[in-house]
Parts: C-alpha cells; structure tokens; sequence
C-alpha cells in the first residue's frame, strides 16, 4: 500500500499547505532537501550512527508474560519506546530533522512545544550538532512545566514565552512560525509530530518508521507471526505512524489508534479528534479537526499534555476514511489504570499517553485467543508524570487501583 501523498502533500482528502505566500518557497526548500538526502548513503550512514550511539537503537520488544497472564487471551509486547535517551519516540525524529538541517547549511534551530517533551528532544539535538536553538512555548505551559523548562535551558536553548492568547500551543506555534518567517535563510523549523503542512507529515513518519521496521522484524523473529493487533496512542500522530508504516501492507494486521476521551465525549472534555472531529485546516494542513461553527480550533483537553491537539496527521485521517486503520478512545481514568497496572506487573512505568495505547491493549487481550499477540508501542516513559500523579492523587482526584 503506498503512503506517499501526492504532489501537493494531500494524503487523500487530507494534508496538502494552506500556508501564506512567503511560506511556500521555504516549503519547496525543504521537500527538495528531504528528497535528495533521504535515500543518501551518508546520510542515512550518519543517521543510523546517531540512532545506535546517541539514542540507543535498536529499541527491544518486551513480551508482558505477567501482565498477558493476568489478562488472559493474547500476549501483549511492547516496544521499548520509553529506554531511547531522553525517554520517548520523540528524539527519532529530532536526529533525522537536525542532519536535514545541516545538510541545508541552517545555523539555528527553531520549535514550539506544548508540554515540553519535544522541546526537551530539540534542545539536546541541536546542543549535540552545536546549533543555536529557540524554543517557544506558551507561558501558561511554561508555568505548568517548569521541569522540561530547565532541562532546555541546561542544553543551552533559549525559551521564549508566548503571550498571546491562551497563552499555549496553539500561540506558542503561531509565534515560532512568524519568527522563523523573519530569518528563514539561517533557520530550520522543527516540528515534532506527524502534522503541520507538506512535507512534513511525509518527513516526520519518514524518521519514526524506524520503530515499525524494527517492531516488525523483532515479533517476526520472536514468534515467527505477526501481529493479530498493533496499537498506538494518537496526539499528533507520530509514534503511531511510525509503528503503523511497517504493517500498512499487512492486510491482516488489524491496526487501532488510540485518542483521549479524557473526562468524557462532551465539548472541551477530550481530545478525540478522528472520533468526533470534521473536515478543517489547523497550522497550515486540512485533517480531522476539532472546531467551532467558525471553524477556530476548539478547546480540548486531557490527563496527559502530549495528546490534546485539536487536529491530527493527515495521514491518519486517510487511514480512517479508506477503513485500514480504526480510532478508539480511552478516558483519563482507563489511562491511568493502565499506568498503574503496568507498573506494578511489569516494574515498568509507562508515559500517560503510551497507557491510552495499553488501556486499549488491556481491553482487547481477552476477547482473543492465547496465540495472538498484541504489539503496544510504549511511546515514552512515565518519570515526567509521576509528580502530577502523586499531585492528583493527594488531591483525591484519582485512585491507585487496589
Ligand atoms: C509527544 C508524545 C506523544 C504524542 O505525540 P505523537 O506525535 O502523537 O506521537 C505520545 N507519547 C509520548 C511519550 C510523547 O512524548
């Protein structure tokens, strides 16, 4: 099955620019430079000795024996997203970007971040290649992780607060792309999910298929099959598509992403965009879409900060209108069921978005026979969340399953 969009970036209806003028020569730049260096042998030479000793690839598959037998029906195995340096999948796509970028003779490094995880990937693969690199940010999230603030600022990038509105991502975005307008010959814009407009939905699953290709060939060897399910939680849609690549062709590989319905399915409540979302464009790319009868993005929420954007990739969206991928949810609480469960069978705690990913795991395992096995990509791991978890739990907004 191919997965190239178009020409024009769409992704069946989905994808494609809606960009201001000054934008789209900068665009062409970029899909040209990613064209000629994807396949290049010292690229991907330098590419893969970053993923080896910077990173720590390749990433293991871990089989659940305790977990699988608790559940009863399928084994569960989870691709060990959360052991890459800096703990999460994130840092795939920030190597891959950054050689990009300096391959196109770019000095500094732009991004905007919401929870910070992205902004934390960014600012040590730029101080790895000796970039200079801004980070913005909403000064709201700026308030609520300080953590990930100090951590870009250790690595030596500059963090600059965005005022404007809801003082969030969507601001923090809107502001990067205008300052990058402003110097775009010396800076590279770095964005951290499967979204944004061509090429980058193409790019960024280009450098997180590293996961599916591993996963696929790591089950293969482990137990001679492939999956009867893969499943990945959907904030952006990065780690998801990463994982689905490999098994697009696979028409018997059943492929599930999986949303937030946060506190439930009712307006500002959740992040469920591929379940409730319309056709709309978002930062420069039409998708699914959560919005407004003015088609302004609407307000969204849920338990984990790296899961609440109101649109999604593009290509995820194809998925879901030709039928070969399907989108569920999990709530805040199935999520943190799944968090505390996996801790305590496993000794391994998971990111709060990855245990979307394994609540819907946890769901399906039993409905299927002993001989299926169910492949969870483990996006990222859980030590950023384990101050909000014990916060919540103080404050009696949550309980630790007995
Ligand atoms: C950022 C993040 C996500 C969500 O982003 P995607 O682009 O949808 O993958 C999921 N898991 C973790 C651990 C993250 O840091």
């Amino acid at each position: 099955m191919t997965t190239t969009p178009d020409a024009n970036g769409f992704f069946g209806a989905h994808g494609g620019r809606f960009l201001p003028p000054d934008l789209v020569p900068v665009m062409d730049e970029l899909t040209r430079a990613f064209e000629r260096y994807r396949d290049d042998p010292e690229f991907l030479r330098e590419f893969d000795y970053y993923q080896r000793h910077f990173t720590g690839r390749p990433s293991p598959l871990y089989f659940c024996a305790n977990l699988s037998r608790r559940l009863g029906g399928a084994k569960i195995y989870l691709k060990r997203e959360d052991l890459n340096h800096l703990g999460a999948h994130k840092v795939n796509n920030t190597v891959g970007q950054i050689l990009l970028a300096r391959r196109m003779g770019k000095k500094k490094i732009i991004a905007e971040t919401g929870a910070g995880q992205h902004g934390v990937a960014t600012a040590a693969t730029a101080a790895l290649m000796g970039m200079q690199c801004t980070i913005h940010m909403g000064a709201e999230d700026i308030e609520r992780q300080k953590l990930n603030v100090f951590r870009m600022e250790m690595m030596g990038a500059r963090v600059v607060p965005a005022m404007s509105g809801q003082r969030t991502l969507k601001e923090a975005v809107d502001e990067a792309l205008a300052a990058w307008v402003q110097d775009a010959d010396n800076t590279y814009y770095l964005l951290g999910s499967a979204v944004g407009p061509h090429p980058y939905p193409m790019m960024v699953r280009h450098f997180q298929s590293v996961i599916g290709r591993e996963a696929r060939e790591q089950i293969l060897e482990l137990e001679s099959r492939l999956p009867h399910t893969v499943i990945a939680c959907v904030g952006g849609g990065s780690n998801a598509i990463g994982l689905f690549s490999a098994f697009l062709d696979d028409a018997d590989v059943a492929i599930q992403g999986v949303e937030p319905s946060g506190r439930g399915l009712t307006p500002g409540d959740h992040a469920a965009t591929l379940t409730l979302g319309t056709p709309g464009v978002l930062h420069g790319f039409s998708s699914y879409m959560l919005q407004d009868e003015h088609g302004e993005p609407a307000p969204v929420y849920s338990i984990s900060a790296g899961l609440d954007y109101p649109s999604v990739g593009p290509e995820h969206s194809h998925l879901k209108d030709i039928g070969r991928a399907s989108y569920v949810t999990a709530s805040d609480a199935d999520a943190v069921d799944a968090f505390f469960t996996l801790s305590r069978t496993e000794g391994i705690i998971p990111a709060l978005e990855s245990a979307h990913a394994l609540a819907q795991a946890m769901r399906l395992a039993p409905t299927l026979p002993a001989d299926a096995v169910i492949l969870v990509n483990l996006s990222g791991r859980g030590d950023k969340d384990v101050a909000q978890i014990e916060r919540m739990l103080r404050a009696g907004e949550i309980s630790a399953p007995r």
